[in-house]
């Protein structure tokens, strides 16, 4: 028995060090990654139903590894986020997205909004307001282009702070959205403090929405609520046709999920875009 407990400690500990190892190389190898040019965005479809018109779309971040290849989210924002080299990877996000945008209108498209994953590090930040508008000089694009995403654990600390910068943020002229909404075991009524225009209902609770009667339950509630505090509501996450017609039903029109479409890349993504009149 001790023999093999001093293993698991052995076994154990190599794994630290592996992953201790893994985390040092990964943090510096993302310092050097925007300068390297190894960001990209990609830009996911918000449809609106029945029309099938696209209404957005989310930037969605993606980090081309020379040796790793494609490293998803998941596996470097949290890193980001710890080291605080997400508030320049954030300003990186932003300015893309404004720089891609300003191209397709230059081009002659009509561009609906586009989403940006804002981190908590960035909503706290004191220079959030001056870092955004600063951008949005730099590269002429308005703030109605814009739609900024948060999630619901941002807010649930200092609420006066927080609703100050939101009504700043909206009297701007961005549009603001809660994301994973329904993961942040929050009440339900604490969303009319906030100036909110849309919520976006977890993929979690997408998921087995056909099979789970309180999973469907907890849909039809934020929906029932969402009307009431006259919010728009995005699933995410939609992969199945059942899933669209079980929401449809229930009062949903907005979706976003791999049922519709992928996060496609600029180019990918301008073929769905229309001639501004
Ligand atoms: P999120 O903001 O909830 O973004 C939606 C995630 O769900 C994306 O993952 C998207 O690819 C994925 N997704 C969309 N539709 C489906 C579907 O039908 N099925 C499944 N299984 N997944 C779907 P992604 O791109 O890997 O991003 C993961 C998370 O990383 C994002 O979750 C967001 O929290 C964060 N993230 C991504 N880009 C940025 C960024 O630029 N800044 C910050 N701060 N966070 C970002
Ligand atoms: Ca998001
Ligand atoms: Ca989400
Ligand atoms: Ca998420």
């Amino acid at each position: 028995a001790k023999e093999i407990g001093r293993n698991n400690y052995q076994f154990f500990t190599a794994d630290m060090n592996q992953q201790i190892m893994e985390r040092h190389l990964l943090e510096t190898d993302l310092r050097r990654a925007a300068e390297r040019k190894e960001f990209q965005l990609y830009f996911q479809p918000v449809i609106d139903m029945p029309e099938q018109k696209l209404k957005s779309m989310e930037a969605l971040l993606r980090w081309k590894h020379p040796k790793l290849g494609s490293v998803p989210p998941s596996k470097f924002i949290l890193l980001a986020e710890e080291t605080g080299m997400i508030i320049s990877i954030g300003e990186w996000v932003l300015k893309e997205a404004c720089l891609q945008i300003k191209a397709w209108q230059e081009r002659g498209y009509q561009v609906p909004r586009v989403a940006i994953n804002l981190s908590a590090r960035q909503f706290r930040c004191k220079t959030l307001v001056a870092d955004i508008t600063r951008i949005l000089n730099e590269t002429g694009v308005s703030p109605s282009s814009l739609t900024l995403e948060i999630t619901e654990s941002m807010l649930i600390q200092n609420v006066d702070e927080a609703v100050e910068i939101l009504t700043q943020l909206r009297l701007m002229g961005f549009e603001l959205s809660i994301d994973d909404f329904g993961t942040g075991y929050s009440s339900l009524g604490y969303l009319k403090f906030y100036p909110i225009n849309i919520l976006k209902i977890d993929r979690s609770f997408i998921q087995n929405i056909v099979s789970e009667p309180n999973d469907a339950a907890i849909i039809a509630a934020i929906l029932a609520m969402a009307k009431t505090l006259k919010v728009a509501v995005i699933a995410e996450g939609v992969e199945t046709q059942e899933q669209v017609t079980f929401l449809t039903q229930q009062g949903c029109n907005r979706y976003q999920g791999f049922y519709f479409s992928e996060p496609l890349t600029a180019e990918e993504l301008e073929s769905k875009l229309c001639a501004s009149q």
